[in-house]
């Protein structure tokens, strides 16, 4: 008897015949290590005319596989305890690795595949696990069949010639496979890695494990992990490619200016009345609030702080207005690949009264950074007469940013 016996239901049985031509498929087949009954579902069709399908009620384009045939032909079919049943379809789970790992640990598999529109809906009730080969819709679910015959035999014990192949492969752990290279050493140019060649085993387990990171790092980052990817262990090289893989990054920003006589008060664009006729010091218009976002967002990319950009010994930075210094900042961000997300600050002031002037300041912001107003909190508190703000020498502000990649 076989490991695994396949027992399909199709309307093209023949198209099975490809696997007796397979390579280490058709192997196994002889080797009795795997078997494949098909069920023709013709046979099973009702009237002079064996007729499958139909016309769907309601109306509407293409033939529906009637239920009648698919029921009588997996009644026909003698059943084993361990068995599955799977049915081809698009709107199934999509299979992966670990699905072939666990069917291949029953006896019986039965596959229906389906036609046309599809099968009538009552089909559903024969399977187990209703299966998709991938997100896009083929003629029929012989194709998707043959994959999921093909892809659990390789599995069977006794298939493959050498069955450690099957222990470093791509989709077995959560890594694609390394860069493969056999002879010659150096062909039209390109050459293999000198570490392969080296004959030092260490050397080369650790290349071949970075590479298995780098690669899906590179093409599948979709595949990966982070929580078990922290816990392995990688090389400097790859653990700086890692950084890269953060969708997300917070930032952290804040400013004070002291309160001064003959000087505007300017925060998020707005110019304001101190009830002392005070205005922010400083070598640009000094606008706090401003200042903090701009730094929030440069220390979320790591990229310092606004004294760098903008330094206060540049002639070209007095009395700037903050919010053009700002859409330069936000220019220097999506150069990079980020777009801001949202933004929360506090502005620490005991006096003017700001909440009337809030609205016109997120309207400001909103406009230079490009992000709706909703995404924009600006709150203000006052010190409670304590400290530097509370005794009205200055004014601060505290800003968050979250940054995500485009
Ligand atoms: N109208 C159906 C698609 C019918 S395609 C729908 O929108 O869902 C005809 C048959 O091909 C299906 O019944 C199924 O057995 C098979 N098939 C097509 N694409 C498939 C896929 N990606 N995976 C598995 N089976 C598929």
């Amino acid at each position: 008897m076989s490991n695994i016996c396949f027992d399909v239901i199709s309307l093209l049985p023949n198209s099975f015949k490809v696997l007796n031509d397979m390579g280490v498929i058709s192997r196994a087949i002889k080797k009795k290590l795997i078997s494949i009954n098909t069920y023709d579902l013709r046979d099973y069709g009702e009237g002079s005319y064996k007729q499958v399908d139909d016309v769907p009620y309601g109306g509407g384009s293409g033939m529906v596989l009637k239920p009648e045939p698919i029921y009588k032909a997996y009644e026909s079919i003698k059943k084993s305890k361990n068995k599955r049943t799977l049915l081809m379809s698009p709107q199934g789970q999509v299979i992966k690795q670990k699905d072939f790992v666990r069917w291949s640990s029953y006896d019986q598999l039965i596959i229906i595949c389906g036609q046309y529109e599809g099968f009538d809906e009552r089909v559903r009730k024969l399977a187990d696990e209703e299966v998709s080969i991938g997100d896009y819709v083929l003629t029929g679910g012989e194709i998707p069949a043959i994959t999921i015959i093909n892809g659990i035999s390789r599995l069977m014990p006794g298939t493959l010639g050498d069955p450690d192949s099957l222990k470093d492969e791509s989709h077995n752990s959560q890594y694609l496979e390394y860069p493969h290279y056999t002879r010659p050493s150096s062909f039209r140019g390109m050459n293999v890695p000198s570490i392969l060649l080296s004959g030092n085993h260490k050397e080369i387990k650790i290349w071949r494990n970075d590479e298995k990171i780098r690669r899906t790092l590179d093409r599948r980052q979709d595949l990966i992990c982070l929580e078990d990817f922290k816990k392995s262990p990688v090389s400097k090289r790859i653990n700086k490619e890692y950084n890269n893989l953060m969708r997300f990054r917070i930032g952290n920003g804040y400013d004070i200016h002291r309160l001064k006589k003959g000087r505007d008060l300017i925060i998020g664009g707005i110019k304001l009345e101190h009830p002392n006729n005070l205005g922010l010091d400083g070598h640009s218009d000094a606008d706090v609030l401003s200042h903090s976002i701009m730094d929030a967002l440069l220390g979320a990319l790591s990229l310092g702080d606004i004294g760098k950009y903008f330094p206060p010994t540049d002639e070209k930075w007095k009395d700037a207005d903050s919010l053009i210094l700002l859409s330069k900042v936000v220019e220097l961000i999506k150069n990079k690949g980020w777009f801001i997300n949202n933004i929360d600050s506090v502005i620490v002031a005991e006096r003017p009264k700001f909440l009337p002037h809030i609205d016109s300041m997120k309207d400001n912001i909103s406009r230079v950074i490009n992000l709706e107003k909703d995404l924009i909190g600006i709150k203000a508190t006052t010190n409670e007469t304590l400290g530097p703000e509370g005794r009205e020498e200055g004014i601060s502000c505290h800003s968050v940013v979250l940054l995500e990649k485009e």
